[in-house]
């Protein structure tokens, strides 16, 4: 499968992610104005270095290098399920601009190429690295694995608690699940079970 496949079919590759551009003086600037929209004296002992610190947190999440995602192995084996599972990760929703945990696991069968184990999790913090939706968080995963591996058969289960629900709002703890399944987990019962098996045992 090559890219122009995977742009006609409606997926997103690495190639056409928009590169990340960080304002930090206006961060900065941001974070004063902030304490005081909420009646904060900026300049007040105990908040004097808010701003900074806020503005390093922004420029530290959204500019994260996961480092290279691209390194394949020849396979050895045409039909063999491969599941990382427990790669947790932290983001921010996009609607609220609060923390998102997510517990990340992803299922494929290895065809073509196999995939470096640490590039999984790789892989995941490279796109959780920004505001975020956790649909698309899956979504975005699962393309970067086809791409990579070449394989069709690929499964991402997410499962993660978004503060503007726990923390805010209602105010309910609860753990929001979403899942891709292509190929053979989704054309077949038993490939989706294994694999939702598996993922079971991902709690360390
Ligand atoms: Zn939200």
């Amino acid at each position: 499968m090559n890219i122009d496949y995977l742009r006609r079919n409606g997926h997103s590759t690495q190639v056409e992610r928009k590169p990340k551009r960080v304002d930090y003086p206006r961060l900065l600037a941001l974070g004063r104005e902030l304490l005081i929209a909420i009646g904060e004296d900026p300049d007040r002992e105990g908040l004097r270095e808010t701003p900074r610190r806020w503005a390093d947190a922004w420029r530290d999440f959204l500019l994260y290098d996961p480092g290279t995602t691209e390194t394949t192995f020849s396979s050895v084996t045409s039909d063999q399920l491969v599941c990382v599972s427990g790669i947790r990760v932290w983001s921010i929703c996009q609607h609220h601009l609060l923390p998102i945990w997510a517990d990340i696991s992803i299922g494929y069968i290895a065809t073509d190429r196999i995939l470096g184990l640490s590039k999984f999790a790789c892989i995941t913090q490279k796109y959780a690295h920004q505001l975020q939706l956790q649909e698309r968080l899956c979504k975005e995963i699962a393309d970067e694995i086809v791409m990579l591996t070449k394989s069709t058969d690929v499964a991402i289960l997410a499962q993660g608690q978004h503060l503007c629900m726990t923390a805010r709002g209602i105010k309910t703890p609860a753990i929001m699940t979403s899942t891709i399944m292509r190929g053979v987990f989704r054309e077949k019962h038993e490939a989706r079970m294994e694999f939702l098996r598996l993922t079971e045992r991902s709690h360390i």
